[in-house]
């Protein structure tokens, strides 16, 4: 038997969550759609283990698509166990309640994705979550904002339109040491480019409608735990009745086997343009944690094994909000458009 610890990380992608055996040797598994699952007696039905989340029991726990897109993304970035939710949004949600409750309080990355945000500001604070969101650069000083009422930490990095990295390891050390659990968007390294695992992180937010599905046809989100928070997790995402469709897990793990050659080469085309733009008279700076110059660069080059390829760029203050505009305007081959990931180049203004 292959000791699956050793198997590299684009070996993992091509063979995890795979059993064409069970299937009559069909390569992927094949698309089960259901809501019934029938039991082949009274008995069985009865003894059926509500925790078990790896069996199929009704549709709304998954069916083998399902199960097979969920552990070939665990496995690919080394976390317990997985769960597919129907957006990345959705993901963030489920994931945050799990922590929710009146009177707890939850420290958010002052640079998070707005959405996040949003959740937290208009539905966590009216059921009496009290959210206090904290400077990216923080490190271990986080310990110093945990109370005993502290049930979560949630981090992005890099943040979102802003770049910051975090110094994930030393604000897990400081979370742990008091309890408390840390939870992370991972979105923009993937479990291709970040093993969240091995640096502290206890549950992963991916909005797998970027890479890992990436091809700009599917919405997906996918939570990856540890095996200490995996039964808390997913018992919230049963309790608000999230499931997805098996066509999109389909979809979502097709994309998840090419992942590793769509980064790298993604990330290559990236820097050649992130230069380019770096050279120009009309920017500022370009931010982007690949580059040297960049204030994250040290903690990406010592946690991150790769960048993806969305950047952001600072025009200079006398370069006009109209000419950006113009610029986004005059691009032939860049679409206009929201979300990220997929194979085709996107360029929009974010302020302005
Ligand atoms: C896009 C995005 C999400 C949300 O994903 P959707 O599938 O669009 O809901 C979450 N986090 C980050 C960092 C994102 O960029």
């Amino acid at each position: 038997m292959t000791d699956k610890k050793k198997l590299g990380r684009d070996t993992i992608a091509a063979h995890a969550g795979r059993d064409p055996q069970r299937f009559d040797g069909v390569v992927n598994t094949p698309v089960f759609r259901a809501s019934t699952v029938l039991f082949p007696d009274l008995e069985s039905y009865q003894r059926r283990d509500p925790d078990d989340y790896k069996v199929m029991r009704y549709g709304i726990y998954g069916t083998p698509t399902t199960f097979a897109l969920e552990e070939a993304v665990a496995q690919l970035e080394g976390g317990y166990a997985a769960v597919a939710l129907p957006s990345g949004l959705a993901a963030i949600v489920a994931a945050l309640a799990a922590f929710a409750r009146s009177g707890a309080h939850i420290l958010i990355s002052d640079s998070v994705y707005q959405p996040t945000r949003n959740f937290c500001d208009k539905r966590l604070r009216t059921l009496g979550v009290d959210i206090e969101y904290y400077d990216p650069s923080i490190g271990s000083a986080i310990g110093d904002l945990i109370r005993p009422e502290t049930t979560a930490v949630f981090c992005e990095a890099p943040g979102s339109l802003t770049f910051e990295m975090q110094d994930i390891p030393a604000i897990a050390a400081a979370a742990h040491a008091k309890g408390v659990a840390v939870l992370a968007d991972t979105t923009w390294a993937t479990p291709y480019f970040f093993r969240s695992f091995e640096h502290g992180v206890d549950i992963s937010i991916h909005a797998g409608t970027k890479y890992i599905a990436g091809h700009s046809d599917v919405m997906m989100g996918i939570v990856v735990t540890n095996e200490k928070y995996w039964l808390a997790v997913r018992r919230t995402v049963a309790d608000y009745g999230y499931c997805v469709s098996p066509d999109d897990c389909y979809l979502a793990l097709r994309g998840l086997r090419t992942i590793g050659v769509r980064m790298r080469q993604q990330q290559q085309s990236a820097i050649k343009i992130a230069r380019w733009l770096q050279a120009r008279p009309e920017v500022m700076r370009v931010l982007y944690p690949a580059f040297e110059r960049d204030p994250g660069h040290a903690i990406w080059k010592r946690d991150f094994s790769g960048a993806c390829s969305l950047f952001g760029v600072e025009m200079k203050p006398e370069y006009s909000p109209e000419s950006t505009h113009a610029f986004v305007e005059a691009l032939e081959l860049f679409g206009i458009g929201a979300s990220w990931g997929g194979y085709e180049s996107l360029a929009l203004p974010t302020t302005g």
